[in-house]
């Protein structure tokens, strides 16, 4: 039977090899790398078997003189990184896919923390990458380097084919590798012949591409990923310049162009700031321009809108990293009809943290991503039921709801219960904040899933005291009864409740989650955020779109601190600044008065004082766990067979962790427990 998505499951040619589909898992970091390619092989492989057609490594340096540390990236400086690159390509080519690696030589982005040997780029300046400021300049690439790095892109390619790989990349995007660090005017001031016009400029790159291709293109594709627009207007690469003239002059010699905007903030930007297709507008001059097949991104995860992009003549391979660690299945479930049963990526990049935090990559939506070889999980298959155990379900946020939804897979006999009228705890409030629309997704995904299920049976408007569970004879109870917002300031900063939390026009979030805004209208409001996250950053968005006076007070750094982590952090505070929100970031909470706060510096001491007609304190939560302490005794009398609590209401956290708390909870409810470390750990062996 035809079906309107055909066009996506057609092949495509790419130079010598060809692709089994237009679904294209685009390099991307994630948090194993180097350190852990057990890991990064089992997460690639569980792609290509839910229909990626090609699938690629992240970044992968290519000689010690290019080296991220303390980021985890990919790795093949030498012989020696073969065998594990080969777990990867033997894990892709199970399942039919392709598998491509991203070779990278970074110049300024490398500070070599690692290798203590001076990084090479086009001049002599401080190292971008890393923590943006490291103390550590380059030196500038004189002709004998720039023949040393051909050499070691030769022979890092060369490497990669005796790995498997089928695709080969020469890299120049997100201005994190020297072949586009030549390209940009602000890194490249020399005289030589790679410098000056864009046809020196383009030089290093070109030779690249040629130099691949005569080196593995007899088998392998090489592919280019090259950022055509930086959204720096004339201070950078745009697509109507210098973008469009480096396509044009290279266009039939790569076998793919994978073509994006950069930096990265801007090519994964967050749902708040970016929706699905959001790069098209960038790229799609670049079809025109070649023969070769086009590969672009944009968080497409409607099959209605990969069509449309295809059909459009925007791109030939739907490219995409968020859609395929939300949902490694995406292509399976489009070619088998399923489309309701796609998890929706949410755009909250939580999936970039397993990099910028340096520990495996995990998912909101997905919560097996990064735990297919250490735990075992399949995002799509979980153990059946083990017996007849009836479970109940106490709560229906992120965390109840997937809990029931993984047993409810099983085949458990489920009852979830939620005291509010409408299920999605946090994350339904939350989603109605500026901007998190699309997180939503986290209980829409969950309540579809969960209305096909038999076996699961839902109750809103279900207030449960501890009576009425122990009454209901249910042997086996789950708590996910979420966490409250403290509303006296106590926190990692505050050790006491501040002075006058208890005076008028104090609220917490949850006070604004509840009423959608502000009840009683308050004109200056004092934020105070010891949280870090989004929650402070957001109110103070909503509060100033509604017409408040708004100062933003946090003890860290910088505003909305932890958001840095997931690409979010500069869009926010530029935000905030539009808007008019007056800005006290490295401030401490000193005192509530009646009509003022008392602000002082954590470093120097220095007070302030605000006039409020409002505070919003946003710091700890308390978890909701007096149920489970008030069951606890049952448990112990044998009059309950298991308890168990999870998510915000057992410690508070991120919703990924919500989701991923309920899951564990399902895996390993009625499965024997096991003593010490519960997962696989990667360890070094020692050799003697
Ligand atoms: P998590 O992020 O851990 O899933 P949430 O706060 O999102 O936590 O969700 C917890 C849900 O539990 C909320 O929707 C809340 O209304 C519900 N809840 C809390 N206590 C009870 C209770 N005693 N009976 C039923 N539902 C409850
Ligand atoms: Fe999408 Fe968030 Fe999952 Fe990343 S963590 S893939 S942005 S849902």
């Amino acid at each position: 039977m035809s079906s309107p998505y055909d066009i996506l499951f057609e092949t495509v040619r790419i130079g010598p090899v060809t692709a089994p589909n237009r679904f294209y898992q685009v390099p991307h970091c994630n948090g194993f790398g180097h350190r852990m390619p057990q890991g990064m092989a089992a997460m690639r492989g569980m792609k290509a078997e839910g229909g990626w057609g090609v699938v690629c490594t992240e970044e992968t340096e290519i000689h010690h003189t290019s080296d991220l540390s303390p980021y985890f990236e990919g790795r093949i400086w030498d012989d020696g990184d073969i065998p594990t690159l080969r777990l990867m390509t033997e894990a892709v080519h199970k399942h039919g896919a392709l598998a491509g690696v991203e070779l990278s030589y970074n110049g300024i982005d490398a500070p070599n923390l690692y290798s203590r040997v001076p990084s090479l780029a086009p001049r002599s300046m401080g190292t971008v990458g890393g923590s943006g400021y490291d103390p550590v300049q380059t030196r500038r690439m004189d002709k004998e380097d720039i023949r040393n790095v051909r050499k070691w892109h030769r022979e890092a390619a060369l490497r990669a084919k005796r790995a498997g790989f089928d695709i080969i990349y020469c890299y120049a995007g997100h201005g994190m590798t020297a072949a586009v660090q030549f390209i940009l005017k602000r890194f490249n001031d020399r005289t030589d012949e790679y410098g000056g016009s864009l046809e020196n400029r383009v030089r290093f790159f070109r030779e690249l591409i040629e130099e691949t291709k005569d080196a593995v293109g007899d088998t392998c594709a090489v592919a280019v990923r090259f950022a055509v627009d930086e959204l720096l207007g004339e201070d950078g690469i745009t697509h109507q310049g210098e973008g469009y003239e480096v396509v044009a002059m290279l266009a039939e010699l790569p076998d793919l162009w994978d073509v994006n905007v950069s930096g990265w903030a801007n090519d994964s930007i967050p749902s708040r700031f970016g929706k699905e297709g959001h790069q098209e507008k960038y790229i799609s001059f670049v079809k025109q321009l070649t023969t070769k097949p086009v590969v672009g991104v944009g968080r497409y995860t409607s099959p209605d809108s990969m069509v449309s992009a295809i059909k459009r003549g925007v791109m030939d391979m739907i490219g995409a990293a968020r859609p395929s660690i939300a949902d490694p299945f995406l292509p399976n479930k489009i070619k088998e009809g399923r489309v309701d049963d796609i998890r929706e990526c949410i755009g909250c990049n939580i999936c970039v943290t397993g990099d910028t935090r340096f520990v495996p990559i995990r998912c909101t939506q997905n919560p097996t991503m990064g735990e297919e070889w250490r735990r075992g999980w399949h995002p799509e298959i979980i153990s059946p039921k083990k017996s007849d155990k009836e479970v109940m379900i106490v709560g229906a946020g992120p965390a109840g709801l997937e809990c029931a939804r993984a047993l409810g897979q099983r085949g458990y006999d489920v009852t979830l219960l939620e005291a509010r009228k409408e299920l999605g705890g946090r994350v339904l409030r939350e989603s109605a904040l500026p901007g998190l629309n699309e997180w939503r997704r986290v209980m829409d995904w969950r309540l579809t899933q969960l209305k096909k299920m038999k076996n699961v049976a839902m109750y809103p408007s279900s207030s449960m005291t501890a009576d009425e569970i122990i009454e209901s004879g249910t042997q086996n109870i789950i708590l996910a009864t979420g966490a409250t917002w403290r509303r006296d300031g106590v926190g990692r900063t505050l050790w006491k409740p501040i002075v006058g939390y208890d005076s008028e026009n104090l609220l917490s979030p949850d006070d604004i989650l509840e009423t959608g805004s502000l009840l009683p209208k308050l004109q200056n409001i004092v934020i105070y955020d010891d949280d870090h996250y989004y929650m402070g950053g957001v109110l103070a968005e909503l509060l100033a779109t509604n017409g408040c006076n708004v100062s933003l007070v946090t003890p860290a750094s910088m505003i909305s601190y932890w958001s840095q982590f997931t690409l979010e952090q500069e869009r926010v505070q530029a935000k905030l600044m539009k808007l008019g929100v007056k800005l006290y970031p490295q401030n401490i909470l000193g005192e509530i008065r009646k009509d003022s706060i008392r602000i002082s510096n954590t470093i120097s001491g220095d007070e302030v004082e605000l006039s409020r007609d409002g505070v919003v304190l946003v710091s700890d939560r308390m978890p909701n766990n007096s149920l489970y302490y008030e069951l606890k005794p049952a448990l112990y009398e044998g009059r309950i067979n298991s308890l168990r609590i999870i998510g915000d209401a057992e410690a508070p956290n991120i919703i990924a962790q919500a989701v991923f708390a309920g899951h564990l909870a399902a895996r390993e409810f009625d499965e024997e427990k096991v003593e010490g470390t519960p997962f696989k750990v990667e360890r070094i062996p020692v050799i003697k």
